[in-house]
């Protein structure tokens, strides 16, 4: 069911069309007219997906000792992988700093 009203931008202050859904934007400024309820479903959608992700390789009760570990072992690794990620940024983070600090 579509119903079609009229409200005001929150961007641009004038009337425009609303049909109701979260992606509706304004036919004057051509902004999303529910920016915050837009932003929450678009955090929502990620957050699911990286759940999902994570329960790929989630350990569960009726799993064998060696799938376990094989999990285990999967996750520790992608884990380490994302901690190496942020101690290299932190890394060149401080190095381009370093860097300006001895230009300047
Ligand atoms: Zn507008």
């Amino acid at each position: 069911m579509t119903q079609i009203s009229e409200i005001r931008c929150p961007h641009c202050s004038t009337w425009t069309m609303w049909q109701g859904h979260i992606d509706d934007r304004c036919i004057n400024c051509g902004e999303f007219l529910e920016t915050r309820r837009f932003s929450r479903e678009v955090e929502k959608r990620i957050n699911k997906q990286l759940k999902a992700e994570y329960d790929y390789f989630s350990i569960k009760p009726g799993d064998t000792p060696f799938r376990r570990l094989f999990k285990f072992s999967f996750n520790t690794v992608r884990w380490s992988m994302y901690y190496v990620q942020l101690v290299i940024f932190t890394f060149v983070t401080i190095l381009i700093f370093v860097i300006s600090l001895l230009a300047g």
